[in-house]
Protein backbone atom coordinates (compact mmCIF):
# COMPACT_ATOMS: atom_id res chain seq x y z
CA UNK A 1 0.00 0.00 0.00
CA UNK A 2 0.91 3.57 -0.56
CA UNK A 3 -0.01 7.57 -0.03
CA UNK A 4 -1.09 8.79 -3.52
CA UNK A 5 -1.27 12.31 -4.04
CA UNK A 6 -5.30 14.27 -4.91
CA UNK A 7 -6.91 17.20 -5.08
CA UNK A 8 -7.96 16.61 -1.28
CA UNK A 9 -4.31 15.28 -0.26
CA UNK A 10 -2.57 12.49 0.07
CA UNK A 11 -5.39 9.13 0.22
CA UNK A 12 -4.16 5.17 0.57
CA UNK A 13 -4.19 3.71 -2.41
CA UNK A 14 -6.79 0.92 -1.60
CA UNK A 15 -9.63 3.78 -1.19
CA UNK A 16 -8.66 4.96 -4.71
CA UNK A 17 -11.40 2.85 -6.36
CA UNK A 18 -12.34 2.28 -10.03
CA UNK A 19 -10.03 5.09 -12.01
CA UNK A 20 -10.46 6.99 -15.25
CA UNK A 21 -7.05 7.23 -16.08
CA UNK A 22 -6.85 9.59 -18.68
CA UNK A 23 -9.84 12.36 -18.49
CA UNK A 24 -9.60 16.23 -18.43
CA UNK A 25 -11.51 18.61 -16.73
CA UNK A 26 -11.48 21.83 -18.24
CA UNK A 27 -8.93 22.26 -21.81
CA UNK A 28 -8.51 26.12 -21.88
CA UNK A 29 -6.04 28.52 -23.22
CA UNK A 30 -6.28 31.46 -20.62
CA UNK A 31 -4.14 33.78 -23.78
CA UNK A 32 -7.32 33.06 -26.26
CA UNK A 33 -9.69 33.53 -23.44
CA UNK A 34 -8.56 37.08 -23.01
CA UNK A 35 -8.32 37.92 -26.82
CA UNK A 36 -10.75 35.86 -28.71
CA UNK A 37 -14.30 35.69 -26.90
CA UNK A 38 -15.70 32.57 -26.41
CA UNK A 39 -19.27 32.27 -25.82
CA UNK A 40 -18.91 28.78 -24.07
CA UNK A 41 -16.86 29.59 -21.39
CA UNK A 42 -17.79 30.38 -18.24
CA UNK A 43 -16.32 29.29 -15.37
CA UNK A 44 -19.14 28.67 -12.61
CA UNK A 45 -20.91 27.34 -15.27
CA UNK A 46 -18.21 24.53 -16.30
CA UNK A 47 -17.85 24.11 -12.60
CA UNK A 48 -20.96 23.53 -12.00
CA UNK A 49 -21.21 21.03 -15.07
CA UNK A 50 -17.81 19.10 -13.81
CA UNK A 51 -19.65 18.75 -10.20
CA UNK A 52 -22.64 17.31 -11.55
CA UNK A 53 -20.93 14.83 -14.12
CA UNK A 54 -18.60 14.09 -11.42
CA UNK A 55 -21.38 13.32 -8.54
CA UNK A 56 -23.24 11.13 -11.05
CA UNK A 57 -19.94 9.70 -11.91
CA UNK A 58 -19.28 8.66 -8.88
CA UNK A 59 -22.69 6.83 -8.28
CA UNK A 60 -22.18 4.55 -11.20
CA UNK A 61 -18.64 3.48 -8.89
CA UNK A 62 -16.35 5.96 -10.30
CA UNK A 63 -13.65 6.86 -7.47
CA UNK A 64 -10.99 8.27 -9.02
CA UNK A 65 -10.17 10.27 -11.61
CA UNK A 66 -6.82 11.32 -12.90
CA UNK A 67 -6.72 14.56 -14.76
CA UNK A 68 -4.13 14.75 -17.37
CA UNK A 69 -4.58 18.57 -17.98
CA UNK A 70 -0.51 19.69 -17.84
CA UNK A 71 0.60 22.71 -18.64
CA UNK A 72 0.27 24.09 -22.86
CA UNK A 73 -3.46 22.39 -22.29
CA UNK A 74 -3.93 25.44 -19.64
CA UNK A 75 -3.77 23.61 -16.22
CA UNK A 76 -5.52 25.75 -13.65
CA UNK A 77 -5.65 23.80 -10.40
CA UNK A 78 -7.27 26.59 -8.45
CA UNK A 79 -10.25 26.08 -10.82
CA UNK A 80 -10.34 22.55 -10.22
CA UNK A 81 -10.10 22.56 -6.42
CA UNK A 82 -13.62 24.36 -6.73
CA UNK A 83 -14.65 20.93 -8.24
CA UNK A 84 -12.87 18.66 -6.19
CA UNK A 85 -14.14 20.70 -2.88
CA UNK A 86 -17.73 19.40 -4.09
CA UNK A 87 -17.33 15.76 -5.27
CA UNK A 88 -16.35 12.84 -3.78
CA UNK A 89 -14.52 11.36 -6.58
CA UNK A 90 -10.57 11.81 -5.47
CA UNK A 91 -8.97 13.90 -8.36
CA UNK A 92 -5.65 13.49 -9.45
CA UNK A 93 -3.27 16.35 -10.65
CA UNK A 94 -0.63 16.17 -13.23
CA UNK A 95 2.15 17.57 -14.28
CA UNK A 96 4.39 18.18 -17.73
CA UNK A 97 3.97 19.82 -20.61
CA UNK A 98 2.04 19.51 -23.85
CA UNK A 99 3.50 20.24 -27.24
CA UNK A 100 3.88 18.45 -30.12
CA UNK A 101 6.81 20.53 -31.36
CA UNK A 102 7.71 23.30 -29.57
CA UNK A 103 7.81 25.03 -26.36
CA UNK A 104 7.77 28.55 -25.32
CA UNK A 105 10.47 31.24 -25.91
CA UNK A 106 10.68 31.20 -22.26
CA UNK A 107 12.32 27.74 -22.24
CA UNK A 108 15.04 28.54 -25.32
CA UNK A 109 17.17 31.00 -23.12
CA UNK A 110 17.13 29.29 -20.26
CA UNK A 111 18.94 26.45 -18.83
CA UNK A 112 22.38 24.87 -18.15
CA UNK A 113 24.49 26.89 -20.71
CA UNK A 114 21.54 28.68 -22.04
CA UNK A 115 21.64 33.13 -21.72
CA UNK A 116 19.85 32.97 -18.50
CA UNK A 117 22.15 30.18 -17.04
CA UNK A 118 21.01 28.06 -14.39
CA UNK A 119 19.32 24.73 -13.55
CA UNK A 120 16.36 23.36 -16.63
CA UNK A 121 13.63 25.20 -15.55
CA UNK A 122 11.22 22.02 -16.60
CA UNK A 123 12.84 19.98 -14.45
CA UNK A 124 12.97 22.35 -11.25
CA UNK A 125 9.09 22.99 -12.49
CA UNK A 126 8.05 19.43 -12.68
CA UNK A 127 9.64 18.26 -9.25
CA UNK A 128 8.36 21.13 -7.74
CA UNK A 129 4.63 20.19 -8.63
CA UNK A 130 5.46 16.59 -7.55
CA UNK A 131 6.86 17.56 -4.06
CA UNK A 132 6.24 20.87 -2.89
CA UNK A 133 2.75 21.52 -4.57
CA UNK A 134 1.62 23.34 -8.04
CA UNK A 135 1.71 27.07 -8.64
CA UNK A 136 2.05 27.88 -4.52
CA UNK A 137 -0.60 26.24 -3.64
CA UNK A 138 -0.87 22.31 -1.72
CA UNK A 139 -2.32 20.40 -4.69
CA UNK A 140 0.95 17.66 -5.31
CA UNK A 141 0.94 16.20 -9.00
CA UNK A 142 0.34 12.33 -9.36
CA UNK A 143 1.38 11.77 -12.87
CA UNK A 144 4.18 13.18 -15.45
CA UNK A 145 2.49 13.61 -18.85
CA UNK A 146 4.49 14.01 -21.70
CA UNK A 147 3.66 13.71 -25.74
CA UNK A 148 5.21 12.93 -28.89
CA UNK A 149 2.71 13.17 -32.41
CA UNK A 150 3.64 12.84 -35.79
CA UNK A 151 6.68 15.01 -35.90
CA UNK A 152 8.08 12.62 -33.40
CA UNK A 153 10.88 13.67 -31.30
CA UNK A 154 11.60 17.54 -31.80
CA UNK A 155 14.68 19.50 -29.96
CA UNK A 156 11.74 20.93 -27.82
CA UNK A 157 9.74 17.48 -27.52
CA UNK A 158 13.04 15.53 -26.58
CA UNK A 159 13.80 18.47 -23.83
CA UNK A 160 10.04 17.39 -22.50
CA UNK A 161 10.94 14.14 -22.28
CA UNK A 162 14.24 14.11 -20.24
CA UNK A 163 13.31 16.61 -18.04
CA UNK A 164 10.09 13.89 -17.28
CA UNK A 165 12.30 11.44 -17.05
CA UNK A 166 14.89 13.25 -14.34
CA UNK A 167 11.63 14.01 -12.60
CA UNK A 168 10.66 10.69 -12.81
CA UNK A 169 13.65 9.80 -11.28
CA UNK A 170 13.90 12.10 -8.40
CA UNK A 171 9.69 11.59 -7.69
CA UNK A 172 8.65 7.85 -8.98
CA UNK A 173 5.72 9.63 -10.34
CA UNK A 174 4.60 7.25 -13.42
CA UNK A 175 4.65 8.63 -17.02
CA UNK A 176 1.44 8.48 -19.06
CA UNK A 177 2.71 9.24 -23.05
CA UNK A 178 0.49 10.91 -25.18
CA UNK A 179 0.79 8.89 -28.85
CA UNK A 180 0.12 8.58 -31.89
CA UNK A 181 -0.20 4.89 -32.60
CA UNK A 182 -0.63 5.18 -36.48
CA UNK A 183 3.01 5.84 -36.41
CA UNK A 184 3.51 3.07 -33.48
CA UNK A 185 5.54 5.79 -31.73
CA UNK A 186 4.90 4.34 -28.30
CA UNK A 187 8.00 2.43 -29.31
CA UNK A 188 10.04 5.57 -29.45
CA UNK A 189 8.72 6.49 -26.27
CA UNK A 190 9.45 3.53 -24.59
CA UNK A 191 12.91 3.30 -26.14
CA UNK A 192 13.57 7.43 -25.35
CA UNK A 193 12.41 7.03 -21.91
CA UNK A 194 13.82 3.88 -21.38
CA UNK A 195 17.47 5.25 -22.29
CA UNK A 196 16.77 7.73 -19.33
CA UNK A 197 15.96 5.41 -16.74
CA UNK A 198 12.43 5.04 -17.04
CA UNK A 199 11.54 1.09 -16.36
CA UNK A 200 8.78 0.54 -18.84
CA UNK A 201 6.55 -0.80 -16.10
CA UNK A 202 6.24 2.96 -14.95
CA UNK A 203 4.85 4.09 -18.55
CA UNK A 204 1.59 4.63 -19.82
CA UNK A 205 1.51 4.33 -23.48
CA UNK A 206 -1.48 6.21 -23.85
CA UNK A 207 -4.15 6.47 -26.77
CA UNK A 208 -2.99 3.78 -27.83
CA UNK A 209 -6.68 2.03 -27.95
CA UNK A 210 -6.91 4.34 -31.43
CA UNK A 211 -5.06 1.41 -32.85
CA UNK A 212 -6.20 -2.20 -33.84
CA UNK A 213 -3.09 -3.21 -34.57
CA UNK A 214 -2.68 -6.39 -32.14
CA UNK A 215 1.31 -7.01 -32.92
CA UNK A 216 1.91 -3.44 -31.93
CA UNK A 217 -0.03 -3.14 -28.93
CA UNK A 218 1.59 -6.40 -27.70
CA UNK A 219 4.57 -5.32 -27.89
CA UNK A 220 4.44 -2.60 -26.29
CA UNK A 221 3.35 -4.28 -23.21
CA UNK A 222 5.78 -7.66 -23.70
CA UNK A 223 8.30 -4.37 -23.30
CA UNK A 224 6.64 -4.21 -19.87
CA UNK A 225 4.20 -1.07 -20.17
CA UNK A 226 0.55 -0.65 -19.70
CA UNK A 227 -1.33 0.34 -22.78
CA UNK A 228 -4.10 3.08 -22.18
CA UNK A 229 -7.07 2.40 -23.60
CA UNK A 230 -8.29 5.95 -23.06
CA UNK A 231 -10.34 6.94 -25.68
CA UNK A 232 -13.58 5.35 -25.61
CA UNK A 233 -16.50 7.71 -26.66
CA UNK A 234 -14.31 9.38 -29.90
CA UNK A 235 -15.83 7.43 -31.88
CA UNK A 236 -15.16 10.67 -34.58
CA UNK A 237 -11.53 8.01 -34.34
CA UNK A 238 -12.69 4.60 -33.78
CA UNK A 239 -16.05 3.29 -32.75
CA UNK A 240 -16.35 1.71 -29.55
CA UNK A 241 -17.50 -1.47 -31.16
CA UNK A 242 -13.68 -1.99 -32.55
CA UNK A 243 -12.29 -0.54 -29.40
CA UNK A 244 -13.87 -3.10 -27.57
CA UNK A 245 -12.76 -5.96 -29.72
CA UNK A 246 -9.22 -5.09 -29.33
CA UNK A 247 -9.62 -5.10 -25.42
CA UNK A 248 -11.29 -8.46 -25.29
CA UNK A 249 -8.69 -9.79 -27.73
CA UNK A 250 -5.86 -8.98 -25.85
CA UNK A 251 -7.65 -10.15 -22.83
CA UNK A 252 -7.54 -13.29 -24.63
CA UNK A 253 -4.25 -13.41 -24.93
CA UNK A 254 -3.70 -12.48 -21.31
CA UNK A 255 -3.10 -9.06 -21.21
CA UNK A 256 -5.71 -7.59 -18.47
CA UNK A 257 -2.65 -6.55 -15.96
CA UNK A 258 -1.88 -4.36 -18.69
CA UNK A 259 -4.15 -2.30 -20.03
CA UNK A 260 -6.38 0.41 -18.55
CA UNK A 261 -9.28 2.72 -19.29
CA UNK A 262 -10.58 5.72 -19.96
CA UNK A 263 -11.88 8.31 -22.52
CA UNK A 264 -9.63 11.34 -22.55
CA UNK A 265 -13.24 13.19 -22.47
CA UNK A 266 -13.61 16.98 -21.02
CA UNK A 267 -16.31 18.65 -18.94
CA UNK A 268 -15.26 22.04 -21.32
CA UNK A 269 -12.62 21.90 -23.90
CA UNK A 270 -11.82 25.25 -26.37
CA UNK A 271 -10.26 23.03 -28.88
CA UNK A 272 -13.68 20.97 -29.29
CA UNK A 273 -16.19 23.12 -27.02
CA UNK A 274 -19.19 21.32 -25.78
CA UNK A 275 -21.66 22.19 -28.67
CA UNK A 276 -19.31 20.53 -30.86
CA UNK A 277 -18.97 17.52 -28.73
CA UNK A 278 -23.34 17.27 -28.22
CA UNK A 279 -23.64 17.60 -32.12
CA UNK A 280 -21.05 15.52 -33.42
CA UNK A 281 -19.32 12.98 -30.46
CA UNK A 282 -22.50 12.56 -28.05
CA UNK A 283 -20.76 9.21 -26.58
CA UNK A 284 -17.21 11.28 -25.96
CA UNK A 285 -18.33 11.45 -21.77
CA UNK A 286 -16.76 10.51 -19.02
CA UNK A 287 -19.96 7.92 -18.31
CA UNK A 288 -19.70 6.00 -21.45
CA UNK A 289 -17.29 3.62 -20.25
CA UNK A 290 -20.08 2.78 -17.06
CA UNK A 291 -22.72 3.28 -19.35
CA UNK A 292 -21.78 1.60 -22.29
CA UNK A 293 -18.05 0.31 -22.35
CA UNK A 294 -19.01 -2.31 -19.41
CA UNK A 295 -22.38 -3.82 -20.79
CA UNK A 296 -20.16 -4.15 -24.03
CA UNK A 297 -17.30 -5.80 -22.91
CA UNK A 298 -19.30 -8.18 -20.18
CA UNK A 299 -20.96 -9.09 -24.26
CA UNK A 300 -17.68 -10.13 -25.64
CA UNK A 301 -17.20 -12.66 -22.83
CA UNK A 302 -14.95 -9.86 -20.36
CA UNK A 303 -15.36 -11.31 -16.77
CA UNK A 304 -15.66 -9.09 -13.73
CA UNK A 305 -12.08 -9.88 -12.84
CA UNK A 306 -10.52 -8.74 -15.69
CA UNK A 307 -12.89 -5.33 -15.61
CA UNK A 308 -11.74 -4.91 -12.37
CA UNK A 309 -8.43 -5.32 -12.69
CA UNK A 310 -8.13 -3.14 -15.39
CA UNK A 311 -10.12 -0.21 -13.57
CA UNK A 312 -9.00 -0.77 -10.18
CA UNK A 313 -5.49 -3.19 -9.86
CA UNK A 314 -3.60 -1.28 -12.74
CA UNK A 315 -3.95 2.02 -11.89
CA UNK A 316 -3.77 1.25 -8.58
CA UNK A 317 0.28 -0.50 -9.50
CA UNK A 318 0.96 2.61 -11.48
CA UNK A 319 0.04 5.35 -9.16
CA UNK A 320 0.95 3.88 -6.21
CA UNK A 321 4.58 3.57 -6.80
CA UNK A 322 5.37 6.95 -6.47
ZN1 LIG B 1 -5.61 13.75 -22.98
Amino acid sequence: MGLVETFRGPVESDRLGATLIHEHIFVRNPELEVNLHDGEWDPSSAVETAVVGLNDLYEQGIQTVVDLTVLGLGRDVRLVSEVADRVPVNLIAATGWYTSNVLPPYFRFRGPGRMIDGADPLVELFVRDIREGIAGGNVRAGMLKVMTGEEGLTPDVAQVMSAAAIAHQETGVPITTHSHPASRNGLAQQAFLGERGVAPERMIIGHSGDTEDIDYLRELMDNGSTIGMDRFGMEHVLSDERRVRTVATLLGLGYADRMVLSHDAAYYSHVTPPSWRARSAPMWRMDTISQRVIPMLRDSGVSSEEITQMLVANPRRLLEGS
